[in-house]
């Protein structure tokens, strides 16, 4: 049995959230300090929720609510950019589905979770320091105010305050070479049945899926260079990246028809896509990074939210059987280091396709990529984590 008690969280994302309601089945306390002032974040695009992040989330309670939040999408259809099918796949035995949904929803059903479940979230707090002694960690926020804790969990995001805390020259998140962008379309613009996510690759590689509404959400990207914030990229107006995709994916089917048929003000702008490269040190003293912070893939992975919650509940359960917190920080690092830096791995190869840079475009996963033990990882919440050498 551990001898932390209490956990100040540090950012109520969805790894924030969740660490927070692992805790609390470790015998953890654990409060959620968030910087963003207003209640549910409505911020982000669509994103998807990989089996491996649903079956940690049964850990915590909150799967039911989250499934409720999304779409399933258990089938699979591979095309080449002229209109051919090469592969489809209709679920996996024993393989739950992929549940596609809107960051907001997510974010939002796991606020109410954490909520439910007793976790206090504290919003307009942002860390800016932390000072340590021998019995704790006081979190110093923007406003003056401070909380106190025998740990404190950095689970801010890619922008990580906690990271640069723990190690002044950690890196900063990495420009993957490509922009972002979404759109809406009417049923009847490219062929699309219901649960199925539909990936075409060819020069340039766009994908998409039905929404229950009807209409067909679609997923593309731009290379470019020079990076561009998420703020840049908001003032340059969407007829103008609309144009811009459409040369990009002028003969492509469907991209051609998909970016024909979107109407400017259905146009989501996500920003540059970023990765984070391999941090050095994940922990420092009483301090530990969790989610974002330590180990963000890339959308292209279909896997940022996921990985972030098994971190949660990995971390939690380490600090519930492992005596000190600098036992627990190091298996923690242990177990989770090697898997999430695979991942992160493959997808900034996929990125450096996407981005011209690797002599071709991005290859088609194989369908051992597509549903294999990267979606099929359990967590044993029961079963006791070893101390190292054990
Ligand atoms: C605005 C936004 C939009 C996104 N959109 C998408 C998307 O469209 N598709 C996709 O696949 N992924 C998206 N992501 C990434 C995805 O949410 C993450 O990969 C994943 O959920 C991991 O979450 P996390 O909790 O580690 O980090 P995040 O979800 O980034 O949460 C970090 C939290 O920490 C808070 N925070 C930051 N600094 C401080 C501080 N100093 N003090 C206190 N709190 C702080 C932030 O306000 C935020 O709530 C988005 C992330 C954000 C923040």
């Amino acid at each position: 049995m551990g001898t932390v008690r209490t956990a100040a969280v540090i950012g109520g994302g969805i790894g924030g959230t969740v660490t927070a309601m692992a805790l609390a089945r470790a015998g953890i306390e654990a409060t959620v300090h968030e910087a963003h002032p207003g209640g549910a974040d409505s911020a982000g695009a669509m994103l998807s929720l990989a089996p491996n992040g649903l079956a940690a989330l049964r850990i915590v309670g909150a799967e039911e609510a989250v499934r409720a939040a999304g779409q399933p999408v258990p089938g699979v259809v591979m095309a080449d950019g002229a209109g051919h099918r090469l592969a489809e796949f209709h679920g996996f035995p024993g393989l739950p589905a992929t549940h596609a949904m809107a960051r907001a929803d997510l974010h939002r059903a796991l606020t109410e979770q954490a909520l439910a479940q007793g976790v206090k979230i504290e919003r307009g707090r942002r860390l800016v320091r932390a000072e340590e002694d021998h019995d704790g960690v006081i979190a110093v926020f923007s406003d003056g105010s401070t909380a106190q804790a025998d740990v404190l969990i950095g689970a801010d995001g890619i922008r990580s305050t906690v990271r640069t805390l723990i190690d002044p020259a950690a890196p900063g998140p990495e420009y993957a070479g490509v922009l972002g962008f979404g759109g809406l379309v009417a049923a009847d613009v490219a062929p699309a049945e219901p649960g199925t996510m539909y990936f075409a690759f060819g020069r340039s590689f766009i994908g998409w899926w039905r929404l229950p509404d009807g209409q067909i959400c679609w997923f593309a990207s731009l290379p470019r260079t020079e990076p561009l914030t998420w703020a840049e990229v908001q003032r340059i107006p969407a007829e103008q990246w609309l144009a811009r995709l459409r040369e990009r994916y002028a003969d492509h089917v469907p991209g051609e028809r998909l970016l024909a048929h979107t109407a400017p003000d259905t146009l989501m702008a996500t920003g540059p896509m970023e990765r984070m490269p391999s941090v050095p040190r994940w922990h420092r003293g009483r301090l530990v990074l969790v989610g974002d912070a330590v180990h963000a893939p890339s959308s292209s992975s279909g896997q940022g939210a996921s990985l972030a919650i098994e971190s949660a509940v990995e971390l939690a359960r380490c600090l519930r059987d492992l005596p000190d917190h600098t036992a627990a920080f190091g298996a923690y690092e242990r177990l989770r280091r090697s898997r999430v830096e695979l991942i992160g791995g493959n997808a900034a190869a996929t990125n450096r396709a996407k981005a011209g840079q690797a002599g071709g475009p991005p290859a088609m996963p194989t369908p051992e990529q597509m549903f294999g033990p990267v979606h099929r990882h359990l967590i044993d919440w029961h079963a006791t984590v070893p101390g190292e050498g054990q």
